[in-house]
């Protein structure tokens, strides 16, 4: 099925590229690009506004995005989909919302040790703000959360949980559901990071229980610049809204203007109408080959976790345990981004960095990884190459 799914991506019919920083932002499937094109074509026009028939359609298929993305991760409703641009904006406007609230009981917000910069900044501000204390869940060596530390760390006064479904730096699977639920015995509010699971994992968030889930498109075969914050619906009556003017309002006068519910109330303004429903085509594609994509990944992850086997010097962060075809490697002695570079010379495209989590990455030791990251087009020849040419480089450079 492998070189199927890749021709399905017109991204490959043209340039020869092994990609492997599907972490960072996926491809797109030839149905997303036509979804979106064929509204333009078709039905364009503003949503929630016009009487006429080009416009209801886009309302229309606007609103039946919105079905498809709470069906995705099994919210109860279309109603607790709220659009936002990705999960920085999402998280943004969670915490932004918890500025004056007084549902939230509390004065700590616990994040892990293994956060994204988006799931982290946004609290540390909202503490500031409020004179709150942040508390973080220490990672051990592999960068692994330490959960004995939740017995002193979660106490009733927690008024916030905000966590990370899988570490973007590491690949990581995290215990979510044993941190939700400890979370939930202290009444804190819990909030869900899921940039890096919805391409590979299954979610279920009224399994999950948590009280908001954030996740961006473009990181699941969607496009860019659209994402969607789930809430349980008493907390998204109860979240204030940060952004205000058309699209969110019932009625105004000069002085007043009252809200619509949720999630109108939220989206403020002319939303990503041909984005969303981009997004609900690349929803269309993960759940036509569900079944196909988990297998092909396993068994490209499985050729990945051998691929630097025998290459010294090289090694893996976070090795064990459950994990989405991501690895980060380290190097003795070299320069990731020496060898990304020498990479690229080869049509390989990885990503260096700190992956947007200085802190992680700094508690473990070190300033950068080289991070690959797989999406359902790779095929097991990508990864043969990618071997070859890391062996090439890590000899060049020594
Ligand atoms: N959280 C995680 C775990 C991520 O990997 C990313 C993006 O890399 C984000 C949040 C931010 O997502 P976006 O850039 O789509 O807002």
């Amino acid at each position: 099925m492998s070189d199927a799914f890749r021709s399905l991506f017109p991204a490959f019919e043209a340039i020869d590229c092994v990609y492997l920083d599907s972490a960072a932002t996926t491809q797109k499937p030839q149905s997303v690009l036509d979804a979106m094109q064929s509204y333009y074509i078709n039905t364009n026009a503003n949503v929630h506004r016009g009487a006429y028939q080009r416009a209801q359609q886009a309302t229309e298929q606007f609103e039946q995005a919105r079905e498809t993305v709470a069906g995705f991760i099994h919210a109860p409703s279309a109603s607790n989909i709220v659009w936002c641009k990705g999960t920085t904006d999402g998280i943004n406007l969670i915490a932004n919302g918890l500025t004056d609230a007084s549902w939230v009981t509390g004065s700590r917000i616990l994040v892990s040790g293994s956060e994204h910069h988006a799931n982290l900044i946004p609290w540390q501000q909202l503490a500031k703000r409020r004179g709150w204390q942040l508390d973080i869940l220490p990672v051990d060596h592999n960068g692994i959360w330490q959960l004995e530390a939740l017995d002193t760390l979660l106490s009733a006064d927690t008024a916030v949980v905000a966590i990370g479904h899988v570490s973007n730096a590491l690949g990581v699977i995290n215990p979510l559901g044993e941190v939700l639920q400890r979370a939930r015995l202290v009444n804190a509010l819990t909030v869900v990071d899921g940039a890096q699971a919805v391409g590979h994992l299954d979610v279920d968030v009224q399994a999950l229980d948590c009280d908001f889930y954030v996740f961006s498109a473009h990181k699941m075969y969607g496009p860019t610049g659209i994402g969607a914050v789930y809430g349980k619906t008493a907390c998204l009556d109860a979240l204030q809204p940060t952004q205000f003017g058309g699209e969110m309002v019932v009625e105004v006068t000069y002085q007043n203007a009252t809200f619509q519910p949720a999630p109108l109330k939220f989206e403020a303004g002319t939303p990503a109408i041909a984005e969303v429903i981009g997004f609900a085509a690349a929803v269309g594609f993960m759940q036509q080959y569900r079944a196909q994509l988990q297998t092909h990944e396993r068994l490209l992850l499985e050729a990945l976790s051998e691929a630097f086997h025998g290459i010294d010097g090289v090694s893996m962060l976070a090795a064990d345990g459950p994990r989405i075809p991501l690895v980060s490697l380290v190097f003795e002695q070299l320069d990731c981004q020496d060898v990304a570079i020498l990479l690229d010379r080869q049509g390989i495209a990885v990503r260096t960095g700190h992956h947007c989590a200085m802190p992680l990455i700094a508690a473990l030791g070190h300033t950068a990884t080289l991070r690959v990251s797989l999406g359902c087009y790779n095929t097991l020849e990508d990864i043969q190459r990618f071997a070859l040419a890391l062996r090439s480089a890590v000899q060049q450079l020594r």
